[in-house]
């Protein structure tokens, strides 16, 4: 599991998984404050697992009903684990920007 770049808290699971509802959000360190971003090679990887989970599903000759269960099992399944897949990177880039930066 990913852990804070600053101070090597690990972050748990739930945190982890707030930061991935709809948008990605910055994971904040509850213990330094540290604000950490995904790094895009988890967001790809992310994506593309869904995609290729949901092309091979979309192949099989399944019924309507259950083709729906699938995607949202695969869905569900993919976004469960993916804390434990996920790479975040120290905020360093977003500072630049004068974004209340120290
Ligand atoms: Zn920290």
């Amino acid at each position: 599991m990913q852990r804070c770049e600053s101070c090597q808290r690990p972050f748990t699971w739930k945190e982890i998984q707030k930061t991935i509802r709809w948008n990605y959000k910055p994971l904040v360190c509850g213990k330094c404050g540290e604000k950490h971003h995904i790094t895009i090679q988890s967001k790809v990887l992310f994506s593309l697992s869904i995609a290729i989970l949901l092309f091979i599903f979309s192949l099989a000759n399944l019924a309507f009903n259950l083709r729906i269960a699938v995607m949202i099992i695969v869905f569900l399944t993919v976004l469960l684990s993916f804390p434990y897949f996920a790479k975040y990177k120290r905020d360093e880039k977003i500072k630049q920007k004068g974004k209340k930066g120290k």
